[in-house]
């Protein structure tokens, strides 16, 4: 993992078994949106596959080329505007709800791992 002032093994790492297969260059993306719009929460970052598995997830996350930032409103717009420019091709809205469970997925997947460019609500 790159180092950064912004964001911590710990908040990337899978939480199940503390694997971190972040990706360097989703990383740097993530670090262009973070110096845009301020301090982001990251709600889930490396996921692995078991851990996906488990869950019923997507194995999106165990690319290490996706993260969830805790973010609602108006703050969740600029986020959404800032990474489409920094290069991010898949973005998940989850805007319903309690403020404090709101998300936005960010990833960089190619159009060979899925169909990309894309935007999803959940
Ligand atoms: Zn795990």
């Amino acid at each position: 993992m790159i180092e950064n002032p912004y964001f911590s093994n710990d908040e990337l790492k899978c939480s199940c078994c503390g694997e971190n297969k972040f990706n360097d260059n989703t990383l740097r993306r993530l670090i262009a949106v973070r110096e845009q719009v301020g301090p982001m929460v990251i709600s889930s970052g490396f996921r692995c596959e078991a851990y996906n598995t488990a869950k019923g997830y997507t194995q999106t996350h165990a690319t290490g080329q996706a993260v969830d930032v805790r973010i609602a409103g108006g703050d969740a717009l600029r986020v959404v505007g800032m990474a489409i420019r920094a290069g991010f091709t898949g973005v998940g809205v989850s805007q319903k709800g309690d403020w404090a469970g709101r998300f936005i997925h960010l990833d960089d997947l190619t159009a060979d791992q899925a169909p990309r460019p894309a935007m999803w609500s959940y």
